[in-house]
């Protein structure tokens, strides 16, 4: 979109542009047909600073901003949702989680790692009995000696079997309200009781790892317990709202790539002895998809400029993800539609954006719950 941008976020949104025409475009849709998680691509991502975005440069991070955040997540969008869901999940919930309220021994343990490849991060709020509400969470963690003992069972985990470690979200006291007895831990893969026990098959976004998780009797030090004892949810909705800006970012670049290839294909493609672009029904899919993109990025960059501003933006953050995921799926559709019979084959990447964007109404808080979240703002005042 035409914006003016800091000539240093115009310099970023090339150099990833760059970067994933030349190493991801290759090879998505193979990865999609294998449901793969590409680990061979995880330490070029680490070189160009895509697993450290906002981890400050004294942990080994690229040390950048919140635009930066979005910027990067929507220009891998733009090839590849998967490997965008990938991006943003691990700078934004894993990492981002133990950013924002981990100590200083766990910042230096886990940043530095995240942010060079060598440690993929997972966060893990989700269980299969509560979603949407997400502090029904039936996972417990009982204080044990000078620890924790973890047991319940995590559900739709990005990152969850090829993480290195998960930011785990577990009820420690049953006798409150039930957002105000939550803690984080962070869990090591390899810990005794942690597994990845399931791995989903998924509509789209297929190459990123989702995965159902299992803890028995997981034991973890207090060293590993993540901010405060029972502040885990109060400091959970501080991670979606940022991580909902790089759901819309995500959305944007599925959004823009799929008019990119609806341009291309309606100028190239004849019908009735002309191109299709020069048939009105044709351009007004086009200007549409065009309006309502544009219109989701001056959404989306708004929460970005207001969270580097150290301002609120939760819910100018859901306004975000609840318009640019919705238009996100229809300028898919339009796109596909565009492409007419090549858009439903698998020769065409339009399908698989379509498919990969509908995870952007769904996942960090459906259309429904960001509805929800922008109208307790309004009505809060
Ligand atoms: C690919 C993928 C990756 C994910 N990654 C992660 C991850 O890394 N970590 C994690 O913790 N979670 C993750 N999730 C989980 C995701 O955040 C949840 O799927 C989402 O929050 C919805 O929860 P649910 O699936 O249980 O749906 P439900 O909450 O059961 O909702 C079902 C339907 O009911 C609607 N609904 C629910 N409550 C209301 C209400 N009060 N009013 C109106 N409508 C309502 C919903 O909007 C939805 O349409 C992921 C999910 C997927 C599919």
């Amino acid at each position: 979109m035409d914006f003016d941008f800091a000539e240093h976020h115009t310099l970023l949104r090339q150099s990833v542009r760059d970067f994933a025409r030349a190493e991801v475009a290759p090879h998505a849709k193979k990865w999609d047909e294998q449901e793969r998680f590409p680990k061979e691509l995880v330490p070029k991502l680490a070189e160009i600073g895509l697993l450290g975005i906002r981890i400050p440069e004294e942990y080994g991070g690229s040390g950048m901003d919140t635009t930066s955040y979005a910027i990067c997540v929507e220009e891998i969008a733009k090839i590849d949702g998967s490997l965008a869901l990938t991006v943003a999940s691990h700078n934004g919930l894993g990492t981002g989680h133990i950013l924002s309220f981990g100590n200083e021994a766990q910042k230096k343990r886990y940043l530095p790692k995240a942010a060079r490849g060598e440690w993929l991060a997972a966060w893990a709020l989700t269980e299969p009995g509560s979603g949407s509400d997400s502090a029904a969470m039936s996972t417990t963690a009982k204080r044990s000696g000078d620890g924790w003992v973890i047991n319940g069972t995590k559900m739709f985990i990005t990152q969850g079997g090829v993480g290195s470690f998960c930011v785990v979200l577990a009820r420690t006291n049953p006798d409150v309200p039930k957002q105000k007895g939550i803690t984080a831990f962070i869990v090591d893969h390899g810990t005794p009781g942690f597994s990845a026990s399931k791995h989903l098959q998924k509509l789209g976004c297929r190459s990123s790892d989702t995965a159902e998780l299992t803890l028995e009797n997981v034991r973890v030090e207090d060293a590993q317990r993540l901010g405060e004892v029972d502040h885990g949810f109060t400091d959970t909705m501080k991670i979606l709202d940022r991580g909902r800006i790089s759901i819309a970012a995500m959305a944007l670049g599925l959004g823009y790539g799929a008019l990119d290839m609806a341009l291309t294909y309606a100028k190239d493609r004849k019908q009735f002895g002309k191109a299709i672009s020069e048939f009105q029904a044709i351009q007004w899919m086009l200007a549409d998809c065009k309006t309502e993109l544009d219109a989701a990025s001056l959404l989306t960059y708004r929460a970005a400029w207001l969270a580097d501003e150290g301002r609120p933006y939760s819910r100018e953050a859901s306004m975000a993800k609840l318009f640019a995921s919705e238009a996100s799926t229809r300028a898919c559709n339009k796109s596909l539609q565009i492409h007419g019979g090549y858009g439903y084959t698998r020769e065409f990447a339009v399908e698989r954006h379509l498919r990969d964007a509908k995870i952007c109404e769904i996942g960090e808080g459906t259309s429904e719950v960001q509805r929800m979240v922008i109208a307790k703002h309004l009505l809060m005042g």
